[in-house]
This record gives structure tokens, C-alpha cells and sequence, in this order.
């Protein structure tokens, strides 16, 4: 017997809708790429959205096609992951920062008909244009005085686009499990591949984002939106914050530190979310500045993740900015949020420093997202802290599989996606991230984590970045090679690092081999590319 509920499908459209009815005035502020600050809120966001949706119908675009973006966090973006979805039709946001070979192969592949871009990247989407085969109409995201001088066919102003058309439009209703937008992962091996969201996905994803034990998105808060709208839709947080009526702030092109911090100053910014690489930048700019107060600044609470944070981190967000951590941890593939790291009652009672041992763990799943850890077989692994297998989740909000099946059948047997990481999970359900599973060093059938190595290493004060990787060995099948970059004028050997290493970790981990080198390869979104390393290091032998 079926409840007696309406069933109403759960739409992005219906988050929008609810800002502008409940949050009109709620401001949208922008750091533009034309260069002033510019202030919009929720009623407009909403209005101009269904300009949008008016102008897809008349380019033509269906339910179902794929409509491109090449931008920054702007509001002329957030009223596209409105307008273009809520129409039926499919937001792909492109990465600017790949490689121009994957962002043509990725455009190509998701088979974009209209391709949207700031005006920062005019000349690259000059560049591509000739290449890319689906893709009719370009439009620049701006006004006709700030219109690019480049060659390109079609080539639109986003605001004389939308100007044109009506902002009545009434949303569709169809089937929440409709995609509605598409995004692709880096590819650090093979070609980025297509994480395809859903309507009910996305809106699931907002609600959880809300939850007082995990982002406590609320009407209360002031976001400064730090993630880029290319990357996993900015952690869904343009979604949570319309559901929520957040006030957002919008960093545009400008993500340097001082850019940053007068937004937080003049905007009155209480939470910030960002990978750790921003907030060194932001660190680095308060080091250059010791006059401003930080805690002054009113920040209420960070979100950082992506990567591995640093204690160090941890301890100055909450010293100097007052601010509650949380740490999550996720991937594209997972909407992407799939463990948050709040601390349990029980911990009150601990010292600040076992407290933020806790935070240095990943998370624990939050509702929506169950996960086990498994062995090479399959067979799961006791959730006691000790035992590291490969992570593997399930849920509302995680891929089922690739876009045009790149990759084939994803699942393992019981439904759940293989995320590629090694984690151990303790008894309390933290995750603990140990490595990539194609990074994990496999020696005499232990594993041994390139990442606790190299978190290690990177606390000499020579080193100015560390990788360690797994390399073929006669006896143990595979050992740690260090390679490291100094910082500049400081002088260490390889000898040096070892003995540091020695204090820090087991004996049988210790790098057999140090290598320095001047800098080391990284992929387009910062991260270590331990291909490349690899390969650099192929014919490296241990004695
Ligand atoms: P890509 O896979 O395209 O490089 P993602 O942003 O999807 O980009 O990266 C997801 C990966 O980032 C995770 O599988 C994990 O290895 C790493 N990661 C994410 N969050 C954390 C975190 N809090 N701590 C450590 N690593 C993390």
C-alpha cells in the first residue's frame, strides 16, 4: 500500500523559487571579471534565470542537451545552473584550469551545443573554437561594452541574450531522476570522465548540506563561495545556499589573498569553504599583513577539503580566526560530499590538541552515504582504525557510473562505487584517509601510505614540497622512493630527511632513496601527478 503523500518530483528549479518567494532580498555580491563588485540577490537571480530558460528554448536547445561553461564563480553563472537545468536541459562546467587538449576532448564528448564563457577566456575559446564539432553558439558573459574583439561564429552578449527574452516562464515538472548537470574529473590517468548529477541527486545533496552536523547551511550565514562552480558545482553549495536563503559572495576571477579577505572584511563573511592551496595563499597574505585583526573578521566556520589538511591549519583557523573547523571529504563522483568531520559529544571533554586529531580525520558518513572498507577480494574490513582497505560508498548522491558509459559498469556487487582511496574507519565511523589506492606502496605485502610520508617529510623546514611513490623492488616487491624539492637557499641530504623520517614513522616505511629535484609535476587542479613521477623515475634502481 502506498502512502497517501503527494508526490511531487524534487526539482532544482524549486530551489530557486523558494529563495526568491521566502529570500528576495537575500544579496547575491559578485567580484565580476570586468572588475567592480556587483550586488544581485535571490528575486533577480530567479527573474534572470528564466531569461535563461526562455533563451535556451530559442537557441534551440532541448531537454536533455548539453549547454557549456567556461567561468568563475560569478552570478551570471549561478542564474545559468539555474536557467540551463530547470529547463531539462544539462549544465556541463568546464574546468578552465585542464589542459586545453581535455577541455576540447571533454566538450566534444559531452556534445555541447551552446557554450557560455567569461570573458577571461576569450582567447581560449578562440583557440578551441575550431575544434570543437557540436557546439553552435558562443556566448560571452557579459554586456555589450565589455564584448571580447574575438573571431568566433555566433558569437552572443549574454546580456542583450537574455535582455531579449521574457522573464515569464513557467518551470517544467519531470522526472527528478532527469540529469541535470555534468562535470568531469580530472583524469589524472586516461580521459576525464563524466560525473552526471541528477535533479533528485542534487536536491537530496542540498538538504544534507543543511543539516545543523554537517554544513549548517543556513539564512543566518554569509558564504563566501571559495570553490569554483567548475568543480563538483562548487561543492552543491549554489544549490544549499538558495534552498537555505544563504547570503552568497561570489569571488569571480580573483581568488589571491588579498581579494579574498576584502571580501570577507566588507561583506561580513561568517563561513568559507575552499582545498587547503587557497587557504595557504590566504595565510600567506595575513603573514604579509599582520596589522588586520582576523579575529575581528567574524568568521564563524570553515569548510576545507579536497586534500589532506594540515594540523597546523586546523590550530591557526581556529586561534587566530575564531572559526569552527570541518573538514569533508569527497570527489566529483560523489556530488561530492560524503564524509563531514564534526566532533561527538563525547569529545567535549578532550584537550583542544585530541580534538583537532579528530578533525584531522576525514569524517563520518553523514545520512545518505553508507561506506565500507574492503580487501583485494572484496571482503570487508573491521571498522576498529586499523585495518585500511579500499573505500567504497553508496547512495542517493554517488555516480552509478560514468557519462556514455566511459569506463564501463562501475559498482562492485553490492551496488556501492569503489572511490579509489584507502581508508580505515574506526569505531566511531571516521574515515581516515591513508592514500590512492594507486598510490599506496605495496612492500613484502604491507602497505605503506605515500601521503603519511610525505605530510612527514614535508614538516623539515628545507622542504618546500615532498612526493614519495612506490617503486619496483627486487625483494619487496615495491619501496618508497622520496623525492623533494628544497626550499629556496636552504641545503639538506638525503641522508638528513631519512634520519628526520626515522623519528616520525616505522622503520619499515622509511624511503630506501631521497632524490631531489627543482620542482615537481602537478595536475591541472594542483594536485601531485605521481604518473609523471613515475615515469620520470622508471628506470630508478634500489640497491
Ligand atoms: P579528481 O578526482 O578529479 O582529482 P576530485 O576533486 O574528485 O578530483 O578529487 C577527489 C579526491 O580528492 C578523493 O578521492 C581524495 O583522494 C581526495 N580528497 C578529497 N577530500 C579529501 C580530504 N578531506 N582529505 C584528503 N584527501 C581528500
Amino acid at each position: 500500500m502506498h502512502g497517501l503523500m503527494q508526490d511531487r518530483p524534487l526539482m532544482i528549479s524549486s530551489l530557486i523559487d523558494h529563495a526568491a518567494t521566502f529570500h528576495p532580498e537575500t544579496e547575491i555580491v559578485t567580484r565580476t571579471v570586468e572588475g567592480p563588485v556587483h550586488r544581485s540577490n535571490y528575486r533577480a537571480v530567479q527573474r534572470r534565470a528564466k531569461r535563461v530558460a526562455n533563451a535556451m528554448q530559442a537557441l534551440g536547445v532541448a531537454p536533455g542537451q548539453r549547454v557549456g561553461t567556461l567561468a568563475w564563480n560569478t552570478y551570471r553563472h549561478l542564474e545559468l545552473y539555474y536557467g540551463v537545468s530547470g529547463t531539462g536541459a544539462v549544465l556541463h562546467t568546464v574546468n578552465p584550469r585542464l589542459f586545453p587538449e581535455q577541455i576540447d576532448y571533454i566538450i566534444n564528448h559531452a556534445e555541447d551545443q551552446v557554450l557560455f564563457f567569461d570573458i577571461s577566456f576569450a582567447a581560449l575559446v578562440a583557440q578551441l573554437a575550431p575544434k570543437l564539432k557540436s557546439v553552435h553558439t558562443f556566448v560571452a558573459m557579459t554586456d555589450r561594452a565589455h564584448m571580447p574583439q574575438v573571431d568566433l561564429p555566433n558569437l552572443l552578449c549574454y546580456e542583450e541574450l537574455i535582455a531579449a527574452q521574457s522573464e515569464d516562464y513557467t518551470w517544467p515538472v519531470f522526472d527528478e531522476r532527469t540529469a541535470s548537470s555534468l562535470c568531469y574529473t580530472s583524469g589524472t590517468t586516461g580521459n576525464p570522465k563524466g560525473v552526471l548529477y541528477s535533479h533528485r541527486s542534487t536536491v537530496l545533496h542540498s538538504l544534507m548540506e543543511c543539516a545543523p552536523d554537517t554544513f549548517n547551511v543556513n539564512s543566518n550565514m554569509t558564504l563566501l563561495l571559495a570553490v569554483p562552480m567548475f568543480h563538483a558545482n562548487a561543492w552543491g553549495m549554489p544549490y544549499s545556499a538558495a534552498m537555505a536563503g544563504t547570503k552568497l559572495v561570489m569571488p569571480g576571477p580573483k581568488l589571491d589573498g588579498e581579494s579574498l579577505y576584502t571580501l570577507m572584511r566588507d561583506e561580513k563573511v561568517t563561513f568559507s569553504q575552499a582545498v587547503p592551496t587557497v587557504w595557504l595563499m590566504q595565510f600567506q597574505y595575513f603573514d604579509a599583513h599582520p596589522e588586520i585583526d582576523t579575529l575581528a573578521l567574524g568568521l564563524k566556520r570553515i569548510g576545507v577539503g579536497g586534500a589532506a589538511t594540515p594540523r597546523s591549519m586546523i590550530e591557526r583557523f581556529e586561534r587566530d580566526f575564531g572559526a569552527d573547523f570541518v573538514q569533508g571529504w569527497g570527489m566529483t563522483e560523489t556530488s561530492p560530499i560524503g564524509v563531514i568531520s564534526n566532533l561527538l559529544p563525547k569529545h567535549s571533554g578532550l584537550s583542544k590538541e585530541e580534538q583537532t586529531t579528530v578533525k584531522m580525520k576525514q569524517g563520518r558518513g553523514v545520512w545518505g552515504v553508507e561506506l565500507k572498507i574492503v580487501d583485494e577480494a572484496g571482503a570487508r574490513l573491521p571498522h576498529d582504525g586499523q585495518a585500511f582497505g579500499h573505500l567504497h560508498v553508496r547512495g542517493p548522491w554517488i555516480a552509478s557510473g560514468y557519462f556514455k558509459s566511459e569506463g564501463g559498469s562501475v559498482l562492485d556487487a553490492e551496488g556501492y562505487f569503489p572511490t579509489g582511496d584507502v581508508a580505515t574507519v574506526d569505531a566511531d565511523g571516521y574515515v581516515q584517509l591513508v592514500d590512492r589506492a594507486k598510490d599506496v606502496i605495496k612492500s613484502g605485502g604491507e602497505w605503506i601510505s605515500s601521503i603519511d610520508l610525505e605530510n612527514a617529510a614535508n614538516t623539515h623546514p628545507a622542504v618546500a614540497e615532498a612526493a614519495v611513490i612506490g617503486m619496483p623492488h627486487p625483494k619487496w616487491q615495491e619501496r618508497p622512493l622520496l623525492v623533494a624539492v628544497l626550499r629556496p637557499g636552504a641545503q639538506a641530504t638525503g641522508a638528513e630527511l631519512q634520519a628526520f623520517l626515522a623519528q616520525r614513522v616505522a622503520k619499515w616505511w622509511l624511503p630506501d632513496h631521497v632524490v631531489f629535484v627543482d620542482a615537481l609535476p602537478h595536475t591541472a587542479t594542483g594536485k601531485l601527478l605521481k604518473t609523471k613521477l613515475r615515469e620520470q623515475f622508471k628506470d630508478h634502481v634500489f640497491d
